[in-house]
């Protein structure tokens, strides 16, 4: 049987993106940070910002701030794409951050730098513009319309749990633990074998870039 292909977005799944913007958003509004909310919408209504707003301020955070190489990791998720990929997913990450038309070498460089940086495994990295099906046998995605998209065209795909996606059907995953228990049982209901894996602990950060399997 053909390996098991696991779809990884980027922002929001495995880096903190609301979180790295929000402090941008701070810095460029000369702002104390406390004073801007979490973001709780997926169009940031709460921080009063348009989508030419939106766009200024998210080119500054690229370019200048320099937010792909400096975002927080989401915990767990370089623990968690460990173990699946020890257990024989196939990972392969899948990110929007190319939709505009600067900054693309900003972009991609420090987005595998920030990779690098938190040892996160993967076969495969997609840059697409939009995000059709990349023929993934599941999903993991925090942005509603790529859910929604998803399983309209028939694919599995579980909801990350943020503020602004409180909305959207199940399945849903509170975090990495629930993301790992979805996948693997998706795994085995269609017939993939699970590898057993070995505890973490091991020092994976001087292991090569990609799957070490
Ligand atoms: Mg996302």
């Amino acid at each position: 049987m053909s390996d098991f292909i696991l779809g990884v977005d980027l922002d929001g799944v495995c880096g903190d993106h609301a979180e790295a913007f929000r402090r941008v958003v701070a810095q460029e509004r000369g702002i104390d940070l406390s004073s801007l909310p979490p973001q709780e919408t997926w169009d940031f209504t709460e921080w009063e910002m348009d989508r030419d707003e939106f766009e200024r301020l998210h080119r500054l955070a690229v370019v200048k701030h320099r937010m792909f190489r400096t975002m927080p990791v989401i915990p767990g998720a370089a623990e968690s794409l460990w173990r699946l990929s020890d257990a024989g997913v196939w990972i392969r990450l899948i990110t929007h951050r190319l939709y505009t038309n600067w900054g693309h070498a900003v972009a991609v460089a420090d987005t595998v730098e920030w990779l690098d940086q938190h040892s996160i495994p993967y076969r495969d990295l997609c840059f697409l513009g939009d995000k059709p099906q990349v023929e993934a046998d599941a999903y993991i995605d925090d942005a509603p319309h790529n859910i929604e998209a998803l399983r309209s065209s028939g694919a599995a795909a579980v909801v990350f749990s943020q503020r602004y996606n409180s909305e959207v059907d199940g399945p849903r995953a509170s975090g990495w633990s629930e993301v790992e228990d979805w996948v693997l049982s998706l795994m085995a209901a269609s017939g993939h074998t699970v590898q057993p894996t070995i505890p973490l602990g091991l020092d994976r950060s001087k292991g090569p870039k990609g799957n070490l399997r």
